[in-house]
């Protein structure tokens, strides 16, 4: 039997399932179906973003609508305008084999009077956002007089953006004998308040811990000087080439400033924020989604309603003004059991608020330096390598092959690849031959050269997340191979087909004798050094909060965030189709969130489990 055919859901929706290539529920839908369809009740659940909530109140709620009534008997709320179509798009597919269930979308910006002549045809689910919901009362063009179900769907943030009062007069608009579920991801006051002012005996089901972080999330910053800033997000962006990421900067004109910057410079990019206009968001909103843009730089309130999977960074270009804010920026990441990276770029001056968000999220942060131009190029070099290795080539190309090949035919394949590399590196090259390295006070730390003396090397090695490493496995794997002690390798961070870590210059000769002289599976080992990690820059910066120790331990230098290990592979191409790509990355069974981190048994970490029992 089907894990969902368990919970008691009925034969059309586990069609629909099916369709849509859920295998098992998540906790949270585990936990909250069997008990809506069971009983009529109250109930709070709170679970992180990306658990999965909108199928823990939608499948009951189909199976227990009427579809043959064409009254209104279910009101679903939700904050934003976005989140309000996404929720309706997922109850239409979940019911699509439903016959005569209509499912409508109330939200501002559009039509009332088209929003008005849908719910005339008759809708048994509305899926509203509080604004129009209370203005389609006062109009008399909904009647919520008879519902038998009201859900309060993201409460904290409908609470957060000032709904409070829309809410509570909307729900006085609904008879008292009815159900309320109330979703959330976290229980602040206010959800607390609505909860008792507003709900009979709430059953309450929590998934994972209260008001927590979300455990997918990693933290890392980066302390720059102010004039910086924009440098040290384009190398972020360049340490990472499969970068799918938000920015958060705080005022429109910044958002605005850093979108139009990034464009400039050749990058995917564009603002999201309060002074375009709705057509232009949706526009904006829909490129994201399909990702033709990689980047996309918001306000706070604008980002709001985001609310797509597979975010792999989150930058904070700079923090909040309300720490609190810092919570909803960060989780735009680490959603459906993925991992994700919430990167703040700071300045000295701002360096007690990152203390202050560590108390809220109950998470440490990880301090790290901008990564240098040359490793930068390292990175580029690899990503573009495995691009061409894992493209597929269109057939088309082969009428003209001839031809080309004439024009390339003197040229020695040695020779040949340097070329093709060179022609997309060479602005990397050339942009970061000229550019000195970043640190907290605008210095420049000591360029690459030969092998140093003293301090600690950093070196590059070819094996990586390919090769079945994480940082922990690999740090094992060097010192093993290399009879090293438990501290001498750190800074281990593992990307997709390559590493780097740092050792004592002292140990530097017998690495590099060592390692490059060793095979692994019959592939060559090639090892180098990336740059000299001594000296000044490092150590200057790590007096600013006295965590040196934790840095240098090796604990703190895992790479965790990285989406460009396994899938990243797949993603050129996943970026241009869209389509279909939300499921295909589900099912492709990447084992992004790798190591230990899977072993706490955390409580969310749901997919990640389904993931790793077909893959065994
Ligand atoms: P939340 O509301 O908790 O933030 P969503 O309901 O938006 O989360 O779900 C996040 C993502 O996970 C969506 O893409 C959704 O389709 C997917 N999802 C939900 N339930 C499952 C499941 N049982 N198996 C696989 N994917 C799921
Ligand atoms: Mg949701």
């Amino acid at each position: 039997m089907n894990k969902f055919e368990q919970l008691g859901l009925n034969e059309s929706l586990l069609l629909a399932i099916k369709d849509l290539g859920f295998e098992s529920p998540s906790e949270v839908q585990e936990k909250a179906i069997p008990l809506l369809l069971e009983k009529d009740t109250d109930i709070v659940a709170l679970a992180q973003t990306g658990t999965g909530k909108t199928a823990a109140f939608g499948f009951p709620l189909i199976q227990k609508i009427n579809p043959e009534n064409r009254d209104t008997q279910a009101l679903i709320l939700s904050p934003t305008r976005e989140l309000c179509l996404q929720i309706t798009n997922e109850i239409k597919l979940y019911s699509k084999y439903i016959k005569g269930l209509n499912t409508v979308a109330i939200y501002g910006g559009a039509s009332i009077t088209e929003q008005a002549s849908h719910i005339r045809r008759g809708a048994q689910i509305i899926v509203a956002t509080p604004g129009r919901m209370q203005d389609m009362i006062n109009r008399n063009m909904v009647n919520i007089k008879n519902i038998n179900y009201c859900i309060l769907d993201e409460a904290d943030e409908m609470l957060n953006m000032g709904f409070y009062e829309d809410i509570t007069a909307i729900l006085s608009d609904t008879p008292k004998e009815k159900s309320t579920w109330l979703f959330s991801a976290t229980m602040p006051q206010e959800v607390a308040r609505i909860a008792k002012d507003f709900m009979r005996k709430p059953l309450e089901i929590t998934v994972g811990h209260k008001n927590s972080g979300n455990e997918n999330v990693s933290h890392e910053f980066y302390l720059v000087s102010a004039r910086d800033r924009y440098a040290a997000l384009k190398r972020l962006a360049d340490a990472n080439p499969d970068i799918f990421s938000v920015i958060f900067c705080r005022t429109k004109r910044d958002t605005q400033a850093v979108a139009e910057k990034l464009i400039e410079d050749g990058y995917s990019a564009a603002a999201l924020h309060g002074d375009l206009s709705q057509a232009q968001r949706d526009g904006v909103m829909k490129s994201f989604r399909g990702r033709q843009i990689q980047m996309l730089v918001a306000t706070d309130v604008a980002a709001r309603g985001i609310d797509v999977d597979d975010i792999t960074h989150v930058i904070n270009y700079q923090l909040p003004d309300e720490v609190e804010t810092y919570t909803h920026r960060s989780g735009r990441t680490g959603r459906a059991g993925k991992s994700g990276t919430s990167l703040v770029i700071i300045t000295k001056s701002e360096l007690r608020k990152i203390s202050q968000i560590e108390r809220i999220i109950k998470m440490k942060f990880e301090e790290k330096p901008i990564p240098s131009g040359i490793e930068i190029c390292q990175i580029q070099l690899f990503h573009l390598a495995n691009r061409i290795k894992d493209v597929e080539v269109d057939h088309e190309i082969d009428a003209y092959l001839p031809a080309i090949e004439e024009v390339l035919k003197d040229i020695p394949k040695e020779e040949l690849i340097k070329k093709m590399v060179s022609v997309e590196f060479n602005r990397f090259i050339n942009y970061y031959k000229k550019s000195s390295d970043l640190s907290s006070d605008g210095g420049t730390r000591r360029e690459s050269g030969t092998i140093p003396t003293d301090g600690a090397v950093r070196f590059f090695i070819n094996i990586g997340s390919r090769d079945n490493f994480d940082w922990m496995t690999l740090k094992d794997f060097l010192k093993e191979t290399l009879d090293l002690g438990r501290d001498d390798v750190f800074k281990v961070d593992v990307k997709e087909g390559f590493s780097f870590f740092n050792t004592d210059a002292s140990l530097a000769p017998k690495v590099m004798e060592v390692l490059n002289a060793f095979s692994l599976q019959g592939r060559k080992i090639n090892v180098e050094i990336s740059k000299n990690e001594g000296g000044g820059g490092n150590s200057r910066r790590r007096d600013h909060n006295g965590r040196g120790g934790e840095r240098r331990s090796g604990g703190g230098g895992g790479f965790r965030g990285e989406r460009s290990s396994r899938d990243g592979r797949s993603g050129g191409k996943d970026r241009r189709s869209g389509g279909d790509r939300k499921f295909e990355v589900r099912k492709s069974g990447d084992g992004e969130r790798r190591g230990r981190r899977n072993e706490g048994g955390d409580s969310n970490g749901f997919f990640d489990k389904a993931k790793r029992s077909r893959r065994s």
